[in-house]
């Protein structure tokens, strides 16, 4: 086995970072920026079990919107929100440490070169957001250059398997290296910020049920995160938190091998199953506030595990309509109901008879359509479920349809952490052992819309401060 620790001089503390994702690059450059401002010798390694090109995971793909103001604080009632979603179970004090931590969190990425814009958010108005510039892949950039410039090293091809831990302390990492090889890196803290266990067939067949198993992944980057950092941190005594039987997952057109090709045009239309009926109310709320739902529903809750969306000429109307379509796989388009049933393989006369009762429950030339805002035009169809906004009949040709099955993003079950990042195990925090992102376990029922990005990038930061104020603390003993 080779040791990286054989190369450890006297006086140098070392840290492994494991993943190169926004938490896990926010966390080395933050830790090596935070001991050299207070004088600690620290060597940083980075290692990531994807090569170079593909490393990043889910951050590489994302678009990346943050739920912050256009001046980098949290709206009023973000942490309220955020509890109430949770049912109650999320906890006040590491989102509370996340709305506060915020603003010197994107301040510093100002600084680092990350240009901010207020994006508009697919169709739907809802709280405010920014983005950086060039989205995920900015953020790695930024962060890389930074990272290269205090001499952080990388290690690519390199799988984490198991912490090493010795009396409660933990002291590195062993894994596997591109050749499937054992390897042994010695270290004075680990962070872990190897996302959650969604690319895991097996774990996701075991904690979100058996339909999970063949679950298609929202990118190439999501296959990534193998859950291995979750285990072997519960394997040392960490405790688990979140979610466990839930992730988050997005509306996608199969039909399309690009990443995240989701399709969020679904509430200005109908939905239906593979029998050609409506399941649940398409304008229950904001496409954001219902995206999760339905893409849960198919996977879990439908035989087929996939549904169609039916929309009609009115679609092309909507201002900026594309850019909630991020297939680039055309529709499904036909001159009737009857002919696009037909090209759908749907059963004779099922599409056309759901649209014809969900059209007569349709409010006659309804005023007010907005798609941006809940707008109120409602219709309760006999036999089928209400829609309780965006109600407007079907009935203009050309009639489209996009197919569509439930992509899995992250999962939310995954380490308990304490607003300073530490690992918890059962008597506080775990020696030497910090963890940020998604490998955290901190969202219960619902993804809290742009929220994931926010909560890597903040606690990412402060795993590298908090690692480096304990290398002082300990020294100073
Ligand atoms: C298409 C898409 C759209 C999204 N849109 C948004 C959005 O608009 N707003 C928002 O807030 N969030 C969004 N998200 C979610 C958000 O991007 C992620 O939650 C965030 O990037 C997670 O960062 P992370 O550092 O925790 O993990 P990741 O970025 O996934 O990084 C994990 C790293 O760990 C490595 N790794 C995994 N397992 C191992 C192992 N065993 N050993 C070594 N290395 C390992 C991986 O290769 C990867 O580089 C989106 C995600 C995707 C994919």
């Amino acid at each position: 086995m080779n040791g990286l620790g054989a190369r450890k001089a006297r006086n140098v503390h070392r840290l492994i970072v494991v993943g190169q994702g926004a938490a896990g690059l926010c966390a080395a450059v933050s830790a090596m920026t935070s001991a050299r401002n207070i004088g600690i010798d620290l060597s940083v390694i980075v290692i990531d079990a994807a090569p170079l090109a593909a490393s990043g995971g889910n951050t590489r793909w994302s678009p990346s919107n943050i739920r912050l103001q256009a001046d980098h604080h949290v709206a009023p009632g973000f942490v309220e929100a955020i509890l109430a979603e949770s049912g109650g179970l999320a906890d006040r004090d590491y989102f509370q440490q996340l709305a506060d931590q915020a603003p010197a969190m994107a301040d510093w990425l100002v600084s680092l070169g990350v240009v901010f814009q207020s994006p508009p958010y697919y169709l739907a108005k809802g709280p405010a957001r920014i983005q950086p510039m060039g989205g995920g892949v900015a953020l790695l950039n930024a962060l890389l250059a930074r990272a290269r410039e205090l001499g952080i090293e990388f290690v690519y091809e390199f799988s984490l398997t198991q912490l090493l831990s010795d009396a409660g302390r933990v002291v590195g990492v062993l894994g596997t290296d591109a050749q499937g090889k054992p390897q042994k890196h010695h270290a004075d803290a680990v962070v872990l910020a190897c996302g959650g266990f969604e690319g895991n067939a097996a774990m996701r067949k075991k904690h979100l049920g058996s339909a999970a198993e063949n679950y298609r992944l929202i990118s190439q980057g999501t296959a990534y995160n193998d859950g291995a950092g979750i285990r072997a941190a519960l394997d040392i005594g960490a405790q688990a938190a979140g979610d466990w039987r839930s992730g988050h997952a997005e509306p996608v057109d199969p039909r399309s091998q690009h990443p995240a090709p989701v399709v969020l045009v679904y509430p200005y239309g109908v939905v239906v199953n593979a029998q050609g009926q409506r399941f649940f109310d398409e304008g229950a709320g904001l496409m954001h506030e219902t995206w999760e739902r339905f893409a849960h529903q198919m996977q879990f809750e439908l035989p087929s595990q996939n549904a169609y969306v039916i929309l009609d000429a009115k679609l092309l109307n909507i201002a900026d309509y594309a850019r909630a379509i991020r297939s680039d796989v055309p529709p499904i388009s036909a001159p009737t109901l009857e002919a696009l049933e037909q090209a759908l393989g749907l059963p004779l006369a099922a599409l056309s008879q759901t649209v014809s009762a969900f059209n007569a429950a349709c409010p006659d030339d309804p005023p007010g359509f907005d798609a941006t805002v809940k707008d109120g035009l409602a219709c309760a169809p006999v036999g089928q479920p209400p829609k309780s906004n965006w109600a407007r009949a079907l009935d203009q040709a050309p009639f489209l349809a996009w197919p569509l099955v439930g992509a899995l993003v992250y999962t939310f079950g995954g380490l308990k952490t304490n607003p300073n990042a530490q690992v918890l195990g059962d008597n506080g925090p775990i020696s030497g052992l910090y963890a940020a992102g998604e490998i955290t376990g901190h969202f219960y029922r619902v993804a809290p819309n742009s929220v994931a990005m926010l909560r890597a990038l903040v606690f990412g930061k402060i795993a590298g401060e908090q690692l480096v104020r304990d290398f002082r603390d300990s020294s100073s003993l």
